[in-house]
């Protein structure tokens, strides 16, 4: 690139950018590289050499065209009817049949699985079942995609098989804008997760070393959503590598109990986008798929203990995916309103905790685990609690007025 042209806009985007990697995938230069920073967030790196200053990286990027807002055909609620795979989900299985489905057509599947001994999390393409589980349930560390899978999912398109993305909103709009017609294609299904940010990958790689060391064997396994303790009242479950005998081991942990979780919750070590983000609600996404919080409160009839998916089909493309697989669901409708309810963050960026910069700028300096617990506990503030409290005086009222019409 000339010294008189402009070094494209996605460099220097800081805070705003949030780590989709699209820029990345579609320079045809591959002069763009995705740099980890202290926290571990993966941000773009141009090659200055390499550039030739055609604009490709800046007109795939979420944060810099913001997409349309995503419509909404109908809201339900949804949970599998098989319930092994209820246990192998985060939520009501959804994804999980959506992907069966995909597969089933001869199709490709994206979503983020465990690497590195549970060190890393990144998005890796599936083609067939047994190969499923690795993608499923929600991981809470933000996950890196990379040009192969951007690439996999275009070429599967271009060859005539189905391709299903899932991920969080601003990567399902990256992915989208990448494909450009090719998403629009009835072979391109997009699917979110209701999303309300991602965690630091550095302080998840150095969580995982620490709880190796505490236990005294290697972790291999990391499930945060096991349901052994309930849906409504989850826990973080490690299994550890045995060090003498190598059999698996566990140890599990309500999800308030564990700390990286609580810092997780209490919105510490979220991603700087997240607190402004720029595809919520507008990711382009055929189907977007949550946590039915709330749920039990209007449909106590309903057995919840394996989990309830909040299902919103964006576009009619979405409806249909939804059509090919509610035979294996039970379900309901909704309303989006109903969702937003038990959800605010499917519209709205969360508020941070307070000392985020603070707690984040410990974690850049490389302050050891040991040293971050001592300093940071996460207890909620005495607002929270409040708020806590009369949420749950509300909601207790509701049902008593609910019982008594
Ligand atoms: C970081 C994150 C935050 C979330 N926050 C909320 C929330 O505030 N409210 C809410 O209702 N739901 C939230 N969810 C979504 C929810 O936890 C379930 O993932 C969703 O309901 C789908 O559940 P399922 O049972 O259908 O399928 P599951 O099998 O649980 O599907 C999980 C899907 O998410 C993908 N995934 C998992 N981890 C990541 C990741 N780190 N980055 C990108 N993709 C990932 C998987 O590949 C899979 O496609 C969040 C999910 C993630 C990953
Ligand atoms: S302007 Fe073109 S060549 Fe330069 S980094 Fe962006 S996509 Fe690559
Ligand atoms: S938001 Fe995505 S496309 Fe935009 S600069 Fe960041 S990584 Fe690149
Ligand atoms: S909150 Fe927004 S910016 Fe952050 S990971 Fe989720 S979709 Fe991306």
């Amino acid at each position: 690139m000339n010294d008189s042209e402009k070094s494209p806009r996605v460099v220097s985007l800081g805070d705003r950018c949030c780590g989709c990697g699209a820029c990345a995938a579609r320079c045809p230069k591959s002069s763009i590289s995705m740099e980890p920073d202290d926290c571990g967030f993966l941000h773009p790196t141009v090659d200055a050499s390499g550039c030739v200053g055609c604009g490709a990286c800046d007109a795939v990027c979420p944060a810099l065209n913001a997409p349309g807002e995503d419509g909404c055909e109908f809201a339900l609620w949804a949970k599998a009817h098989d319930v092994g795979l209820l246990d192998r989900s985060s939520s009501g299985g959804v994804f999980g049949l959506l992907a069966g489905d995909a597969l089933s057509r001869g199709g490709v599947v994206a979503g983020a699985a465990w690497t590195d001994g549970c060190r890393e999390l990144r998005h890796v393409l599936v083609e067939d079942r047994p190969a499923l589980g690795a993608v499923m349930r929600s991981k809470y560390v933000q996950s890196a995609v990379g040009r192969g899978v951007f690439e996999g999912v275009r070429t599967a398109l271009r060859e005539g098989r189905p391709a299903l993305f899932a991920g969080t909103a601003c990567q399902v709009a990256g992915m989208r804008s990448y494909l450009g017609k090719l998403a629009d294609s009835d072979l391109f299904l997009g699917v979110d997760v209701i999303c309300h940010g991602v965690p630091s990958p550095e302080l998840w790689s150095r969580w995982v070393d620490y709880r190796g060391e505490a236990f005294g064997s290697d972790v291999c396994d990391v499930n945060m959503r096991s349901k052994t303790t309930g849906w409504l009242s989850y826990s973080a479950m490690y299994k550890h590598i045995a060090e003498k005998d190598n059999t698996g081991d566990t140890e599990s942990q309500i999800f308030g109990k564990d700390w990286y979780m609580k810092a997780f919750l209490a919105n510490a070590s979220l991603r700087s986008s997240c607190l402004a983000c720029p595809a919520k609600r507008s990711s382009g996404a055929d189907i977007t798929l949550g946590d039915f919080w709330g749920f039990q409160n209007t449909h106590p009839e309903v057995d919840n203990s394996k989990g309830v998916s909040a299902v919103l089909c964006n576009t009619e493309k979405g409806v249909r995916a939804f059509e090919a697989i509610s035979g294996l669901t039970a379900n309901g409708p909704a309303t989006l309103d109903g969702v937003i309810a038990g959800n605010p963050s499917l519209v709205h960026s969360v508020t941070p905790y307070p000392k985020r910069d603070e707690f984040l700028n410990d974690v850049s300096a490389g302050l050891s685990i040991p040293d971050l617990m001592d300093k940071w506990d996460f207890r909620p503030t005495l607002w929270q609690r409040v708020r806590g409290k009369l949420g749950g005086i509300k909601r207790r009222l509701k049902r008593l007025v609910g019982r008594r019409a």
